[in-house]
């Protein structure tokens, strides 16, 4: 009898697992249909001995001192900080260049052969900016910024790749993740802890997880572990629509296709990620890892990504129709006891890790009230207290 199963061995699934084998002593088997744990932050050596992440690049940012204190527990970092390049045609010379993403000063000076300082860009992207009454849609959030050019350029082919969906039919929240700055930062995230586990992630998964009150079953589907292990609460990471056998239909998520490519030289590209916002290129950005993780070797891997509605679900689609049927789903996850819904998948929001890390330690402390410890049997609380 495990006092949980958590299913899901990701970023929601092992955190919650964690805190509730060390901190209230519970027993916890944690399920995991793919056959590694990690979740889509899972890396491992490729054929050529280079690290990689199986499921695309996963760069860690975070402003919560608490989320990285947390994970801090488990590994060691490596300082790094993200940067990208948009491959674009230049609107004047019809070139084609590779110029910094977020759009900042220089962006604008390299795409239009111009050298306006800080104080003169604002200007020239206000003269651009389209006004717009109300900003509801990835569109609007854009154009109202930088113009429609600028907005063509960078966006409108890369969120039609990205979503099959328009900009004007996605949430502002999408598109709003990418700032415009009008300094010279080129850092993707501007984020106060940059770092990515200096182990790699499933490393630092490996040691989370790795506590005798855990027991990890990869490779073993919901399904099968319900009949075959008795537990009395239950975690799920997963689609919170399939967890209800699609009762109220099916919510949609958007799907990737990684192809991983190892090249026989050092270096590929001029940065971890070169983004290719134009709808012509059917693959949306290449990353190299050697980049983000530090490593030294005489070869490099990259991963491209190829946008497609088929395949795991990876992203919920942000706009308002999918939001009001998963208030349906979600108004049954409130009303099954005993169940905890956690993660981006299981409550359908955009979530980059730090969020979920965050959003999984906030859960446990619902647990910690609403089944307080004075319900948990002796024997158990005693081990917890002494730390075995
Ligand atoms: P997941 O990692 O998806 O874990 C859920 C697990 O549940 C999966 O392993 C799945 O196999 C398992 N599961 C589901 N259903 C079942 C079932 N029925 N039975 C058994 N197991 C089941 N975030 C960042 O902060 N920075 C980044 O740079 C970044 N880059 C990303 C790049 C890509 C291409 C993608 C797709 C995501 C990226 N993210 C990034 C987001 C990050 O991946 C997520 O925030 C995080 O992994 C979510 O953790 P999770 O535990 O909620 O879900
Ligand atoms: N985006 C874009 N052009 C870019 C980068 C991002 O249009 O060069 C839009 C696109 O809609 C994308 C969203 O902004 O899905 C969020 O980008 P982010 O890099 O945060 O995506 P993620 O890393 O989550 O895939």
């Amino acid at each position: 009898m495990f006092d949980w199963l958590v299913v899901g061995a990701g970023f929601a699934g092992s955190v919650l697992a964690e805190r509730l084998a060390s901190v209230r002593g519970d027993r916890v088997l944690v399920i995991d249909r793919r056959d590694h744990i990690a979740g889509n932050a899972f890396d491992h050596l490729d054929e050529a001995g280079v690290l990689i992440h199986r499921y695309g690049p996963h760069i860690f940012h975070t402003n919560s001192e608490a989320v990285f204190a947390h994970l801090s527990r488990f590994t060691e970092w490596r300082p790094y900080e993200h940067r990208v390049l948009a491959e674009v045609t230049s609107p004047t010379t019809g070139k084609t260049v590779q110029v910094p993403m977020p759009i900042n000063l220089d962006t604008i000076n390299r795409l239009y052969g111009l050298s306006l300082t800080e104080a003169e860009v604002e200007g020239w992207l206000a003269a651009r900016a389209e006004p717009v009454a109300e900003i509801r849609s990835s569109e609007d959030v854009v154009v109202s910024k930088v113009g429609r050019e600028l907005y063509e350029l960078f966006f409108r082919g890369y969120t039609r790749k990205q979503w099959a969906l328009d900009p004007s039919e996605l949430d502002k929240s999408v598109t709003a993740r990418v700032p415009t700055r009008t300094n010279r930062d080129d850092r993707y995230f501007t984020d106060r802890f940059q770092a990515m586990p200096r182990d790699g992630y499933t490393a630092m998964f490996r040691r989370m997880l790795d506590h005798p009150r855990i027991t990890v079953r990869t490779g073993m589907d919901f399904a099968e572990a319900r009949h075959r292990f008795a537990f009395r609460n239950l975690v799920w990471t997963g689609p919170v629509d399939e967890y209800f056998g699609f009762r109220f239909g099916k919510l949609p998520y958007r799907s990737l296709h990684f192809r991983h490519e190892t090249l026989g030289r050092e270096w590929a590209l001029p940065t971890g990620t070169v983004n290719h916002p134009a709808e012509a290129t059917p693959f949306t950005r290449v990353s190299e890892y050697k980049w983000i993780t530090g490593q030294s070797h005489p070869k490099t891997s990259v991963t491209y990504e190829y946008p497609s509605a088929e395949g795991d679900p990876y992203y919920p689609i942000p706009r308002p129709e999918n939001a009001a049927l998963y208030k349906r789903y979600e108004a049954l996850a409130d009303a099954t006891p005993g169940t905890w819904f956690v993660g981006r998948l299981a409550t359908y929001r955009y979530y980059n890790m730090d969020q979920v890390v965050g959003q999984a330690l906030t859960t446990f402390e619902r647990i910690q009230k609403s089944m307080p410890a004075a319900a948990n049997d002796d024997a158990r609380l005693k081990r917890a207290a002494a730390g075995d």
